[in-house]
């Protein structure tokens, strides 16, 4: 069991210079509600501890006392399995479809002799919920028990921007109701989960300890991974390339129009097939790489199995990379598996210290960790040294800060599906800079992880995935 500990508000408030009212505005509550807070008259709830962490950068362990009296540590804890990272499951989004999907099983579950379900669905989930298919399927999870889905598009006051609601009913009397928050990457958390629910496998959580850790042993970061999880990541992230290898390997046969009303043609058979008479090798790789981006992307917008990586809407740009180093080099299953765990790593660093949403982010947590993802994969694959793996994940961050997540019609198609391709490339760019100029780098991989999510945080709501906004607004030819 374990104790809320008031000072430990106090202490992060002063520690970061922020005052009661700062506080107060940035979670969106009173002023005298964190003052109650600090001096032990009430307790924050799960969600307001949720936003106290995401605020600090801490676990949100770290608000608790154990009952023996002894404070948790005030060092971080540190992060979850790499397991996290890659779901497979269907798109097309990782927060509006994999993570609703999996609260609706947990509740499901939880309520078995319920006869009718009822949604409410905020924030973002509300506001792109339909072009990304998030009733569809809530309908087809909790089915066949009837489902009331209501968007509500006005409540701003959301402690995550995907919130949602759902009511158990029998014969007409509410029997259990929970609030939950889809944070990304099929990533959930419930307004009643208690901090213990989150399996922490690392000690560490900031790159530059792992990598001190690493050097010291002399060893990968991909043997860093292995030390840390349980024997079965082998084969979970074998199970994960396979369902790589064959969403590419399935987008490029297939033709026809994207679902979804956009009328937009699938374009990587094309892509692939396309070939210039006297294309350079140049040419080819970038041709080539794009079409598996462009598959994969394609299979996620058709609500098709991916995996994510680290979310649905930017599932494309790590396998894309990984696949053609593949084929072009020959490279075993097992060193893909190991660049995995190396790209799993670096997307935990995120997904643990910024997000990997881009309804609380924008795109940069979404394309730019995948772009940084699929940098150290490859710097992995190549045998580049701990510290130019760094430099290509930070480059490749780097070059994302700011970008908006503005989809047309909040479909998981333009302008996500051609961002895979692109960021893909910049991967591989990224990696070459990284080889020549490891020398000469200025930025570390935590700073830049830290500026991304102060620039996601001061975003404005309509550039984070609400489809209000920038492209979202451009009336299509
Ligand atoms: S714009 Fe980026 S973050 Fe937004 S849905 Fe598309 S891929 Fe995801």
């Amino acid at each position: 069991m374990e104790k809320f500990c008031p000072q430990t508000i106090t202490n992060l408030r002063r520690k970061n210079k922020m005052s009661q009212k700062t506080l107060s505005e940035y979670l969106g509550i009173s002023n005298r509600a964190v003052s109650k807070w600090e001096n032990g008259l009430s307790q924050p709830s799960a969600k307001h501890i949720y936003a106290l962490s995401k605020t600090f950068n801490v676990p949100m362990d770290y608000f608790y006392e154990k009952t023996n009296g002894k404070v948790v540590k005030a060092t971080p804890v540190g992060m979850t399995s790499v397991t996290e990272i890659y779901k497979i499951g269907r798109g097309p989004s990782s927060s509006h479809t994999i993570g609703p999907e999996r609260i609706c099983k947990i509740f499901k579950a939880k309520n078995p002799d319920a006869d009718f379900f009822k949604v409410i669905l905020y924030g973002s989930l509300a506001k792109t919920g339909k072009g990304h298919g998030t009733d569809t399927v809530i309908k087809k999870t909790l089915s066949p028990i009837q489902c009331e889905i209501e968007f509500n598009y006005v409540e701003e006051n959301l402690p995550h921007p995907n919130t949602m609601t759902i009511t158990a009913c029998k014969n007409n009397s509410e029997t259990c109701k929970e609030t939950f928050y889809s944070i990304g990457g099929g990533y959930i958390l419930s307004e009643n989960s208690s901090p213990e629910e989150e399996k922490i496998v690392y000690s560490h959580r900031k790159f530059t300890e792992i990598a001190e850790y690493c050097k010291d042993k002399k060893i990968r970061l991909w043997e860093y991974v292995l030390e840390n999880e349980t024997d079965k990541i082998e084969s979970y992230l074998k199970s994960v390339w396979e369902t790589m290898k064959s969403s590419i390997e399935a987008g490029l046969e297939m033709d026809g129009i994207l679902p979804g009303g956009l009328e937009l043609q699938r374009k990587a058979k094309t892509l692939y097939n396309s070939q210039y008479m006297s294309e350079s090798p140049e040419t080819r790789e970038n041709r080539i790489v794009c079409s598996y981006a462009f598959a994969v992307s394609e299979q996620n917008a058709s609500g098709e199995t991916i995996v994510t990586a680290p979310t649905c809407g930017s599932a494309g740009v790590l396998p894309s990379v990984l696949y053609y180093q593949q084929k072009k080099h020959d490279f075993s299953d097992t060193q893909i598996i190991r660049a995995l765990m190396t790209a799993g790593l670096i997307g935990n660093l995120i997904k643990t210290n910024a997000s990997i949403s881009g309804a609380e982010c924008g795109c940069q947590a979404e394309i730019g960790s995948a772009c940084a993802m699929a940098a150290a994969a490859l710097a992995e694959l190549f045998d580049l040294s701990i510290d130019k793996i760094e430099y290509a994940a930070e480059i490749a961050i780097e070059h994302h800060l700011g970008l908006t997540c503005d989809p047309i019609c909040g479909l998981v198609q333009i302008p996500c599906i051609e961002r895979n391709a692109v960021a893909a490339m910049r991967a591989i760019n990224a990696v070459n800079l990284a080889d020549f100029l490891w020398s000469t780098r200025r930025i570390s991989l935590d700073n830049v992880i830290k500026a991304m999510k102060e620039t996601g945080h001061d975003l404005l709501t309509p550039y984070k995935e609400t489809s209000e906004a920038g492209l979202a607004k451009i009336k299509l030819k």
